[in-house]
């Protein structure tokens, strides 16, 4: 299934009066038709299936045992998306002119094989970047990236497995990786992930303390102390916000100019408050200025309290600006669900709050055994279309 060009990223109230129209609509022929709200709780065992929804899994760069296999059970079990991670700051999983290949994987073209997998069984393919991290890169590229001043810098001056933000160098190779699979790959979607610093303790490089003296004027008589617990912290919370807010804003930009229906999703924290200020990951603002087409929060937890609590006061920060599509994790490091039945319980918690749908982490061979099966038979037993303003 491939989107309509969708609508430019300054277009945020048009959007807003589609989304909300949408599932006006929507309640509106499920009223005509007497039947339970398709997004409401079900008391029945497997619970009902949803008209529009996006259904989705986070995967790896290759399929499980390879690409049409795994499409074509999502496709059976009535998921309509698929996000594999396609490259990190330091490999590509795709023939890419700008990263090296990995050195465990080869020089295949998993993003070919994918796109062509979702385009046969009208599944979307939205390419997962880890933006920043280097996960999965060969340490001589590491070593390189470290002796070109590339990578983040603790406050002992040790360098972190991460790009830094605010190098330039960095930024054109993450616009440009951005760039080039929007234009060679017919993908429906780019998702960014890992689009944020690794904790509190970063990044105190050489570029870091110019640009931030730079911007904000500040006098610094102790590098990195003074914005560590001095008295420019609040100001390097904020600035640091920035750097990754900025990039995400050159990301989409260079996305979208490259192809203008492309839509941009991020993965992001679930607790956002707290996001902002230990990974400078600020996802409320990035709906309120149109940054993204949707953001999903990585809700993993087995609690459900816990679950509608991040989802509630994400949607209230979002404010209905764009979809916000739970993320799920059943097979997360942070909790493991004891059966599929956790996973239809979340999935119409994630409805009943109104989320635009679901990401599962991750596709694995339960997954699709145990898993696909179960929830075909009730909340996913019917095709459901993706959002149409899309
Ligand atoms: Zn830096």
């Amino acid at each position: 299934m491939r989107w309509p060009a969708n609508t430019s990223i300054s277009c945020d109230k048009v959007r807003l009066g589609r989304w909300r129209s949408l599932w006006v609509a929507v309640a509106l022929v499920i009223l005509a038709v007497d039947v339970q709200p398709s997004w409401a709780p079900s008391s029945g065992e497997a619970g009902l299936s949803s008209a529009v929804e996006m259904r989705g899994a986070w995967a790896r760069y290759c399929g499980i045992p390879n690409w049409d296999e795994t499409i074509r059970r999502l496709h059976e079990a009535n998921f309509n998306a698929v996000f594999p991670y396609v490259c990190s700051a330091g490999v590509a999983y795709y023939p890419s002119s700008i990263l090296p290949p990995s050195e465990t994987a080869g020089p295949t073209d998993y993003l070919a094989a994918a796109t062509s997998a979702g385009h046969r069984y009208g599944v979307e393919v939205h390419a997962r970047m880890l933006v920043l991290e280097t996960l999965f890169a060969a340490e001589a590229t590491k070593l390189d990236l470290a002796r070109q001043g590339r990578l983040m810098q603790d406050a002992d001056g040790e360098s972190l497995p991460w790009l830094c933000p605010t190098n330039p160098y960095n930024r054109e190779q993450v616009v440009g990786v951005a760039t080039e699979i929007v234009r060679n790959y017919p993908v429906a979607g780019l998702q960014l992930d890992y689009i944020r610093y690794p904790h509190q303790n970063c990044c105190f490089c050489e570029h870091c303390r110019r640009k931030f003296i730079h911007d904000t004027g500040a006098y610094i008589q102790k590098w990195p102390q003074d914005v560590i617990s001095g008295k420019h912290k609040e100001a390097f919370n904020s600035w640091r916000r920035q750097q990754i807010t900025s990039l995400v804003a050159e990301i989409t930009a260079a996305a979208k100019l490259a192809r203008p229906q492309i839509v941009v999703s991020a993965a992001v924290f679930p607790d956002w408050p707290s996001a902002s200020n230990r990974f400078g990951q600020d996802a409320a603002s990035w709906a309120e200025r149109g940054l993204v087409d949707f953001i999903c929060p990585m809700n993993y937890t087995a609690n459900i309290g816990t679950l509608i609590g991040w989802l509630q006061q994400q949607m209230t920060m979002v404010g209905g600006r764009v979809p916000v599509v739970v993320g799920l994790g059943p097979f997360s490091d942070s909790c493991q669900f004891d059966g599929p039945h956790q996973l239809l319980d979340q999935i119409l918690i994630g409805r009943d709050e109104g989320a635009g749908g679901f990401v599962v982490f991750n596709y694995n061979q339960q997954f699709a055994h145990d898993y696909l099966p179960y929830l075909a038979m009730g909340v996913t037993s019917t095709p459901a279309a993706m959002w149409p303003w899309l």
